[in-house]
């Protein structure tokens, strides 16, 4: 048997709850990330770095909500805000403004150099769309640039190269679907860059110009592969050159990477900032920020109060108000518990903690790896981190897709397995709850997963 069968055998009970869910619901998953074979793992409660699934095996987590729960689960803080918000408010929202709008938006208007004014709403994949019509109508041009391998969300126009296919290093990346349904308008309507490949990306950025509204990315790539400092900043000086908007797609990175996210730790500032995830302390919730000027765009004014001929201009004729709405935007409780976790997070050292820890984790697994002969290592920045077999150098998705995914497939199925859950091949995060206890559990876990793939 290989080692995706293994966990089959002490998750039974979660096998036959996916079978009933798949009556209902297609694949039996409501997110396809949430899927893996031979069935995923239904779980059933959780507290500080630990998850339990419904057969009563207990798995350290390095998923996280894919890297949402920098606090860990139920995080004392983050629960009593909750509780307390609810009891103060009396209801579960309102649907009128509120005055954590106002607290949340100066914390991130205070926090994000890239940030003047700031609009709120449910999830990541919102406020990356919300971010890229800003920059259509404010440029008037209709092309977005995006690079390969970056995750935006789950919607047609950014649903393109973000699992490409191994090419030609010499060739430049080509926009390819991610999904049916995406009509090609916006395969051709989208431009994909290389990541971390300033030459290339300055050539068709010159080429399309006068085309392009704006060039999105994340700033660390998949949240672990560290951009070059010269190319980060090389991007910054061309995108001001052609009067593209830079948009920072900080869902992953921000409050992840430090409280300024990666624009605070690299010290580059874009047009536009994407936020989510952290965010929300574990609800849903997204936002968007930058220039005062292109914000104001979504104000019931359409922005005419304030605009000034400045170095970015509106696209010619722009007299209407950019849409943006929503039910739910803004809700208090996910505010509430999101001000809870940066509120903990400024506190001295927890960076620092954080940071130290994946440190460890990190040598730990590399020379574990080392010992068993396995050929890999650890890629990442802050409290992310990535396992790539390789021993060759990762700067973007290329190097990834040239590494053993197979090995790497079947390590992860071990190391669930062992009880240290990751969404197979997907990156690890830490929280506050992974102690330095936790992390030798993990590496004593991690050995004995290693020592059944090494053979
Ligand atoms: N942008 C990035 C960088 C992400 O990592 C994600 C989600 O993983 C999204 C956007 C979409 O966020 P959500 O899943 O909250 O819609």
């Amino acid at each position: 048997m290989g080692t995706d069968g293994l966990y089959a055998e002490k998750t039974t009970k979660s096998a036959q709850l996916h079978l009933e869910a798949s009556k209902w619901i297609p694949g039996g998953v409501t997110a396809n990330i949430k899927y893996f074979d031979p069935h995923p793992i239904v779980m059933k409660s959780a507290s500080g770095a630990y998850l339990t699934d419904v057969d009563h095996n207990q798995y350290i987590d390095y998923n996280l909500c894919y890297g949402a729960l920098i606090m860990g689960h139920g995080h004392p803080r983050v629960t009593t805000a909750i509780q307390e918000q609810l009891a103060q408010m009396g209801t579960t929202i309102f649907g009128t403004p509120h005055q954590l709008e106002t607290e949340m938006a100066r914390v991130l208007v205070d926090l994000y150099p890239g940030i003047e004014t700031v609009r709120f709403c449910n999830s990541g994949l919102e406020s990356t769309l919300l971010a890229i019509r800003l920059a259509t109508a404010w440029t008037g041009r209709k092309k977005l640039a995006k690079f390969e391998g970056h995750y935006h969300g789950g919607y047609d126009q950014v649903l393109i190269s973000v699992n490409p296919s191994l090419r030609n290093p010499e060739d430049p990346p080509a926009p390819q679907l991610d999904s049916r349904g995406i009509p090609d308008y916006y395969a051709e309507n989208t431009i994909v860059l290389p990541f971390n490949d300033l030459e290339q990306t300055a050539a068709i950025l010159k080429k399309y110009r006068n085309e392009i509204a704006a060039v999105m990315m994340e700033p660390i790539q998949g949240g672990y592969i560290p951009p070059d400092l010269s190319f980060l900043r090389g991007l910054r000086e061309l995108t001001q050159q052609y009067r593209i908007l830079l948009i920072f797609d900080e869902v992953k990175t921000g409050f992840r990477v430090g409280l300024s996210g990666a624009q605070g730790r690299y010290g580059v500032t874009p047009d536009i900032t994407a936020l989510g995830k952290v965010l929300g302390g574990g609800f849903p919730v997204g936002a968007v920020g930058g220039k005062k000027e292109i914000m104001e765009m979504c104000s019931p004014s359409g922005g005419a109060d304030i605009l000034t001929p400045g170095s970015l201009r509106p696209s010619p004729g722009y007299t209407n108000i950019l849409f943006h709405s929503g039910t739910y935007n803004g809700h208090p409780t996910a505010l509430s518990a999101g001000l809870a976790t940066i509120q903990a997070l400024q506190e001295p050292g927890a960076y620092h903690q954080l940071e130290e820890h994946t440190r460890k984790l990190r040598s730990g697994i590399e020379e574990i790896l080392d010992r068993y002969g396995v050929a890999g290592q650890t890629v990442g920045v802050g409290s992310i981190f990535n396992m790539v077999m390789t021993d060759h150098p990762v700067h973007q998705v290329q190097d990834v897709l040239r590494s053993d995914v197979v090995m790497r497939k079947k390590l992860d199925f071990s190391l669930i397995n062992e009880g240290i859950y990751m969404k197979p091949l997907n990156r690890f995060s830490l929280s506050v709850a992974h102690t330095p206890d936790v992390i030798m559990e993990t590496l004593e876990r991690f050995e004995n997963g290693v020592k059944k793939v090494s053979k």
